[in-house]
């Protein structure tokens, strides 16, 4: 065995994600906080005061106070090593948290007590499923007035189509949230409003029915909590750790973030629950992370991250080896060996040059404009290539016009260089060249960040003028002659970057009309990177 599998099993890779303002944030913090990674809590939340902050890194984040990129956060906590991927909450974003969720092992789902399923989540959510991410459920904002508990879970059942089992479950909420109930230990942790972050809390190992509980809780909490125990115990699903690492059964916790409860007993069940790096597929089946040599995919490019460097930073995830700074690789795409230069890793706060990292480790490299999304680098005497990222399917197209003609270079380049960032998707017209453009992105937001960043990064003015398509269906059909289809006359023909050809509808029954005109037509949701 080689000498590094240690530092593999030490690695926990995980994202977090959540709609806005559930506490995605908050927690975060609080989890770097147990690492010892950063020693003031807030530090996080400065991105969205606009100070220097992690993921501070386009001008647009600090003019909106959102944050439009993912970032990655590595601390140590015992003898885990935790690479945590922060997701952009803004729903605008989701493509890039798309993408991220493809580097991660296992996500972290915050739910705001009080809210529920929202949007957001059901959207990451279908990610999660689609790719088995096992789920781990924080139930956050105890301390403030929450909806009932069976309700919660029960939503988290039938709109998420996952099973849940709660690890621990709340005694009361808002003014009267007394603390949670750990089903497994029995073990009572009383919530103080006034333990605000601090770390310790205080357990109690009880038994329900006792006396002193009465005192502790009050007699009608724990009445309460004992019918509600005894209803559980009865009525939810059982424990089962191989349904939870297929990404069928979500453990569920309860706590309160903000004031730092429940945090901890939160990360070490999940450490314990959660899986070492998980092998990936590739076109030559299964590579595991521990027996191969260094191989990584990369799964999000960042443009001009430090503007007077007009940089551009591929991440890979490190799927099994060791990485070494310097060391000579292959990237398959491009069919070339060659050198990462400048890897480098984010320590909560700060980007810093790294000499190693390890399978589960996510770096950043500086590239030249070589990387796509999806992209394998192996070693320079394997050959094989991790499965592609599926491109999610655009809701939102517009027709792109430059205002100065005369910069039709930059204007190409830039159109070009971000989309093959992945944030807008790009396509033509059949039979033109790229005179008129059709740009489609999944969240409006984007059509702002594309004006915004060509300008200030490129020079160029452009207009957008919305466009009513709103369905996108990508053709598979080898060597079809598409001018040949018969379709409605609100579906327009484009082809992508790659030329694949597609089919944009205004309504979705013109998607079924189409089909049903064209007998042998095999439209897909989804193209490959
Ligand atoms: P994000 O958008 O998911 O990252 O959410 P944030 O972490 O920024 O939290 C949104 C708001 O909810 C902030 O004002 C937080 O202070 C607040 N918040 C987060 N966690 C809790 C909690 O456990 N209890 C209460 N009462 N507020 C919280």
């Amino acid at each position: 065995m080689a000498d590094y599998t240690k530092e593999i099993e030490k690695r926990r890779t995980f994202a977090i994600i959540s709609h806005p303002d559930a506490g995605k944030t908050t927690l975060t913090e609080k989890l770097l906080l147990y690492g010892g990674a950063i020693n003031l809590a807030g530090s996080v939340k400065a991105k969205k005061t606009a100070k220097h902050a992690v993921s501070d890194w386009m001008e647009i984040e600090k003019q909106r106070g959102i944050s439009v990129t993912s970032s990655v956060m590595q601390f140590n906590y015992g003898d885990y090593c935790i690479n945590i991927l922060d997701t952009p909450g803004h729903q605008d974003f989701s493509e890039d948290t798309y993408r991220t969720l493809m580097a991660a092992d296992s996500a972290v789902m915050v739910i705001d007590a009080s809210k529920g399923v929202e949007a957001q989540t059901k959207k990451l959510f279908k990610v999660c499923v689609m790719r088995n991410i096992p789920i781990f459920t924080f139930i956050n904002k105890m301390d403030r007035e929450a909806r009932d508990t069976f309700e919660l879970l029960d939503e988290i059942e039938t709109v998420l189509g996952i099973q849940t089992c709660p690890i621990n479950w709340p005694i009361g909420s808002g003014k009267n949230f007394k603390g949670v109930y750990d089903r497994e230990t029995k073990h009572i942790s009383r919530f103080f409003a006034a333990n605000n972050g601090q770390k310790t809390v205080d357990t109690i190992e009880v038994e329900l029915g006792d006396e002193e509980l009465d005192t502790l809780i009050g007699k009608e909490n724990h009445a309460i909590l004992a019918d509600e125990i005894e209803l559980l115990d009865g009525a939810s699903s059982e424990f089962d750790l191989g349904l939870v690492r297929e990404g069928k059964l979500s453990p569920v916790f309860f706590g309160s973030a903000l004031t730092n409860f429940g945090v901890e007993t939160f990360l070490k069940h999940f450490l314990n629950m959660t899986t070492t790096p998980l092998s990936r597929r590739s076109n030559e089946g299964l590579i595991d992370p521990v027996k191969n040599e260094f191989s990584a995919f990369v799964f999000k490019i960042q443009a001009n991250m430090n503007k007077a460097h007009r940089d551009r930073v591929a991440f890979m995830r490190i799927c099994s080896g060791k990485f070494e700074a310097g060391m000579e690789v292959n990237h398959i795409q491009g069919g070339k060996k060659m050198r990462l230069s400048q890897p480098q890793q984010l320590m909560a706060q700060e980007r810093k040059i790294i000499e190693e990292a390890y399978a589960g480790d996510i770096i950043g490299v500086f590239d030249p404009g070589i990387f796509s999304i999806g992209d394998t680098i192996c070693m320079p005497d394997q050959k094989f290539a991790y499965e592609g990222i599926p491109t999610f399917s655009p809701e939102h197209f517009a027709k792109v016009r430059q205002v100065d003609t005369m910069k039709r270079k930059q204007f190409l380049k830039g159109i070009t260089q971000i989309a093959q960032e992945g944030a807008i998707q790009i396509f033509q017209e059949f039979n033109t060249g790229m005179e008129e453009i059709i740009v489609g992105v999944v969240g409006v937001l984007q059509f702002d960040v594309l004006k915004f960043r060509l300008e200030s990064e490129y020079g160029v003015e452009i207009r957008l003028e919305n466009l009513a398509f709103e369905h996108i269906r990508w053709i598979e059909n080898k060597g079809i002659d598409v001018s040949k289809l018969s379709v409605t006359s609100d579906t327009k023909k484009v082809r992508d970057m790659k030329g694949n050809p597609l089919l944009l509808f205004v309504h979705s029954w013109s998607i079924q009309t189409v089909l049903d005109r064209n007998k042998e037509l095999k439209l897909s949701e989804f193209g490959r990177e």
